[in-house]
């Protein structure tokens, strides 16, 4: 056991999180022009002058992307603004043909709304830039190391959402923004894909003295691409803060960058006010004033959400609070365990619940079983035969396992590999032979060491190759023994 000692001197401090999240809209075209979203496909090949940014193009904002943004706004609770304007967000870099991002400034989409406990700041629309490929020593030009850049990229829609700093840890802050992506990806606008770049999070941290109100310095974590490297960014960053504090020195606001290779955090550079960017009214677009038939069908559009459909299924159906999130936050399992439910009303919710994220889960991995060669009609007809005392619960995990590969019914698994219940005649034969084989443990049974009773029913289910109910066996063997 550690004990941890405070000195006077030595303040705890309490983090002060905000997320700032970029998510790329899965439309069929980009957001002010008609090229085609690609990705990983051959460089430049989706682009056109607008989205490189000739001279005298005009942009065409994206209906679908405006209809997903819409989407995202009522999932996440917001004000809808009834009128928000595009602006344009200068800077000067060579994945920015234009010298400008279309982006929202001070009249967002939407703003103040909630995801679980943590409130949103606001939801506004923008486009992406280009992506900017560091070639290094393979790529030199004229022997210095090349970076190229990929149009492609530029103009995916993207959706900017802010949070409000009411995170208070690494963990939180991950735990969070797996509620998000589970819902972004239910509601269908984004493949919300970390390693691909669709979802991508900066993470705002600050630390002050618990128990206090106001917010220290914060710096800006920028692309973290993965939940662990977010969580282990924050931790990083949140140490960082405490040593200077301690040290009597100031955090200055600036980007890091976090380098999940070796944990350093390095500066990037200090960071912009808003007013370097010189945001002035986007002059080739009318302000964005959804129509209250927008409004109806993003509305119609939104499905029951992850964090509503765990609450349903804890108090609906009685779930543990772990159980109903994993199969809430994975869509594809809650879809998969629901349809199985529907199959077989006779089947208890819970331990099909514990069959599918537990076992199931165990034999597909990540696969989404839909894919898989087990059917939810299988699955419960499965777990029927388990309540109903017709096949052990280890025979049982062998009949999935035979499912998980190569598909087929429960029932005639069993059949074709003789793994139902051992019946009382062929039991009371094996039962008699193990008391026999077992001298000293019965003689332990019966001067009262319950842990000899292991030995007898251990020999039972080898012989019976776990065709045996464990309960059902030590009932059997007390009686033999005269111990009732
Ligand atoms: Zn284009």
């Amino acid at each position: 056991m550690t004990t941890v000692t405070t000195t006077p001197t030595e303040r705890a401090y309490e983090p002060v999180i905000g997320l700032e999240i970029h998510v790329q809209l899965r439309t069929q075209t980009k957001m002010f022009c008609g090229c085609a979203l690609s990705f990983g496909d051959e460089p430049n090949t989706h682009t056109c002058p607008v989205c490189l940014g000739h001279p005298g193009t005009l942009p065409v904002p994206n209906a679908e992307a405006i209809h997903f943004a819409l989407m995202i706004g009522l999932a996440l609770e917001c004000e809808l603004a009834p009128r928000s304007i595009f602006h344009r967000k200068n800077y000067f870099y060579p994945d920015l043909p234009k010298g400008y991002q279309i982006s929202q400034f001070d009249v967002p989409l939407s703003r103040s709304g909630r995801l679980g406990d943590v409130r949103v700041h606001r939801v506004h629309l923008e486009e992406d830039a280009a992506k900017l490929v560091h070639a290094g020593a393979s790529g030199r030009i004229h022997g210095a190391e090349a970076s190229v850049v990929d149009f492609n990229r530029g103009g995916t829609p993207l959706v900017e959402i802010v949070t409000e700093p009411d995170l208070s840890s690494p963990e939180q802050a991950g735990e969070w923004l797996r509620l998000l992506r589970a819902t972004l990806k239910r509601l269908g606008v984004s493949d919300v894909n970390m390693d691909e770049g669709s979802l991508r999070c900066d993470a705002n941290v600050s630390i002050r003295p618990a128990g206090t109100a106001t917010l220290g310095t914060k710096t800006e974590l920028k692309n973290m691409n993965s939940f662990r490297f977010l969580e282990r960014g924050i931790a990083a960053e949140v140490t960082r803060q405490e040593q200077i504090l301690r040290g009597g020195g100031e955090v200055e606001q600036e980007t890091l960058h976090f380098d999940p290779q070796t944990g350093a955090l390095s500066s990037l550079r200090s960071k912009e006010e808003s007013h370097d960017y010189r945001y002035f009214p986007e002059p080739d677009l009318v302000p964005l004033a959804p129509t209250q038939a927008m409004l109806d069908r993003a509305r119609a559009a939104l499905p029951e959400l992850p964090a509503a459909r765990a609450e349903r299924l804890e108090r609906e159906l009685g779930l543990p609070t772990d159980t109903a999130r994993l199969l809430a936050f994975r869509s594809e399992l809650g879809d998969f365990y629901e349809s199985a439910l529907g199959a077989d009303g006779a089947t208890d919710p819970a331990t099909l619940a514990s069959w599918v994220t537990v076992e199931l889960v165990a034999r597909l991995g990540d696969v989404d079983p839909v894919e898989s060669p087990v059917s939810p009609e299988a699955l419960a007809e499965l777990v029927r035969l388990v309540s109903a005392r017709s096949v052990s619960g280890s025979a049982a995990k062998e009949v999935l396992d035979a499912m998980a590969a190569g598909g087929g019914r429960p029932e005639a698994i069993v059949a074709e590999r003789g793994l139902g219940l051992a019946g009382a005649g062929e039991l009371e034969a094996i039962v008699d032979r193990a008391i026999e084989a077992n001298p000293d443990a019965v003689e332990k049974v019966r001067a009262g060491t319950g842990k000899a009773m292991g030995a007898i029913v251990g020999a039972i289910m080898r012989e019976t190759k776990g065709r045996a109910d464990g309960g059902e066996v030590q009932r059997m063997v007390r009686e033999r023994l005269g111990l009732g």
